[in-house]
C-alpha cells in the first residue's frame, strides 16, 4: 500500500513529499490513520545523521496520534475508529530479559524503532509518523483518551514517556528536589509531570526569556545557569537532575548541583559528549545514569497518568508545508515547546 509521507532523501536534506510502502494488515496489526505527529529534537538529529548510520530516504516521526482504520483478525484491544498512539518503538524480540520485564526499548536483539530502523527481518526499513498512515502490531499500540486535545497529546508519546520513566525510577522520595536542565520539548514535560507527581521542581535554563514560562508550566524556581551566581545558588541542591540538553555542554559542572548521593539522568543525546573528570563524581558521591524513552506498559501508564491530571504538551501546530521552517526554528531553540504536524494537511 503506497502512503503519502515527508522524507529526507539524504542526510541533512530538507523534508519533501515522498511515498512509502506500508505492509498489508496482518492478524495482529492495526492500520492507523495519522492525525498528528510531534517533531522531536531526535528527528532533527537523525535527519542530520548526528548519530551516524542513518537510513535514507528517512521519514521521521515517533509522536503519533491517530484513529484506527482497520484491524487484523486476531486484534482484541482495538476497533475501527478508536484513538491510538504510537511512540518510539514498534517491535522487539518479546522473549529476552528486558522484553519480559516490559522494557522493550532495551531489547537484547535491538528493538525495532518507529523509523530509521529495520523490521525484525533486518532488511525492511521502518518509516515514521510524518505520513498519512502506519501499520503497527497491536502490542506496540497505545490507547489514548478522547478527553484531551489530541494535537497536544502527541508529544507525550516521546517527550512525555522519556521524562516520566526516569521520574518513576529515580524520584523515589515523596517530595524529591528535582532540577530539569533545558526547557524544550522534553524539559517542559518533565516540569509538568514532576510537579504533578508532587515533587519540588527547579528549571535550569540557558535562556533568560523562558523564566516566566517555566513558572507557568509548574516549576517552583528558575535559575539561569549562565548567571554569575548560579553556581553558588545551585550547589548541592538536588536529589535528581533530568538533563535534557540537546547540545554538547559541561556535564561535570552540573554535577555540583547534586546533593550527596544525588543522581543525574542523561536524556539529551548531543552528537558527541564532553569529558567528565572523575573528581566531578567522586567529590559528591554522585551518580550519572541514562534512560531511553520507556517500555510500552509504562507508556500506557504515563498516558493514563496524564489523562487523570489533564496534562498535555504546549504545542505549536504546523502544516505539512511548514515542516522545514519548524526544523529550522527548533535548531535555533525557538519553539514553545513542541511543534506538532497536522497530518491532515499532507495532500
Ligand atoms: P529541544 O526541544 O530542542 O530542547 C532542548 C533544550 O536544550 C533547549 O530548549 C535548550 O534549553 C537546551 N539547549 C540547547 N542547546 C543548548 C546549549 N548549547 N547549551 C545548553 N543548553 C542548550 O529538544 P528535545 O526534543 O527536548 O530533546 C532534547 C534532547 O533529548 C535531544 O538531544 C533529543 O535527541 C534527546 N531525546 C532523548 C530521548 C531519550 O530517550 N533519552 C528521547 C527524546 C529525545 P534552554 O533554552 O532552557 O537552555
Ligand atoms: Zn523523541
Ligand atoms: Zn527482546
Amino acid at each position: 500500500m503506497k502512503i503519502k509521507a515527508l522524507a529526507a532523501m539524504q542526510a541533512a536534506a530538507p523534508l519533501q513529499p515522498y511515498s512509502v510502502e506500508r505492509r498489508e494488515v496482518g492478524p495482529h496489526d492495526v492500520r492507523i490513520e495519522i492525525l498528528y505527529c510531534g517533531i522531536c529534537h531526535s528527528d532533527l538529529h537523525q535527519v542530520h545523521d548526528d548519530w551516524k548510520g542513518g537510513i535514507y530516504p528517512m521519514v521521521p516521526g515517533h509522536e503519533i496520534i491517530g484513529r484506527v482504520a482497520e484491524v487484523g483478525a486476531s486484534v482484541h484491544r482495538f476497533q475501527t475508529g478508536m484513538l491510538t498512539g504510537v511512540g518510539c518503538l514498534v517491535d522487539s524480540c518479546r522473549s529476552c530479559g528486558p522484553c519480559q520485564q516490559h522494557e522493550e526499548q532495551y531489547c537484547v536483539s535491538g528493538c525495532v524503532m518507529t523509523y530509521n530502523s529495520y523490521e525484525r527481518d533486518s532488511k525492511t526499513p521502518t518509516f515514521g509518523g510524518y505520513s498519512k498512515q502506519v501499520v503497527v502490531d497491536e502490542r506496540y499500540v497505545l490507547q489514548v483518551s478522547d478527553k484531551l486535545e489530541l494535537s497536544a497529546v502527541a508529544p507525550l508519546l516521546c517527550a512525555g514517556i522519556t521524562t516520566f520513566s526516569p521520574l518513576k525510577r529515580f524520584a523515589t522520595k515523596p517530595k524529591s528536589r528535582i532540577g530539569v536542565m533545558g526547557l524544550g520539548g522534553l524539559g517542559h514535560m518533565a516540569v509538568k509531570i514532576a510537579a504533578a507527581m508532587g515533587h519540588e521542581v527547579c528549571m535550569l535554563s540557558t535562556s533568560a526569556k523562558k523564566a516566566a514560562d517555566a513558572k507557568r508550566l509548574g516549576a517552583h524556581d528558575f535559575v539561569l545557569t549562565t548567571d554569575a551566581d548560579a553556581e553558588r545558588r545551585l550547589r548541592r541542591r538536588f536529589d535528581l537532575i533530568l538533563n535534557t540538553v540537546s547540545a554538547p555542554h559541561d556535564v561535570g559542572a552540573a554535577l555540583n548541583y547534586l546533593d550527596l548521593h544525588g543522581t543525574m539522568v542523561i536524556l539529551g543525546a548531543p552528537p558527541h559528549g564532553t569529558q567528565l573528570h572523575p573528581g566531578a563524581l567522586i567529590g559528591g558521591a554522585t551518580q550519572v545514569a541514562g534512560s531511553l524513552v520507556g517500555g510500552i506498559k509504562q507508556t500506557q501508564e504515563m498516558l493514563d497518568f496524564c489523562a487523570a491530571h489533564h496534562l498535555t504538551a504546549d504545542v505549536e501546530l504546523c502544516g505539512a508545508d511548514e515542516v522545514n521552517t519548524a526544523f529550522a526554528r527548533l535548531r535555533k531553540n525557538d519553539v514553545k515547546y513542541r511543534f506538532v504536524i497536522d497530518m491532515q494537511t499532507l495532500n
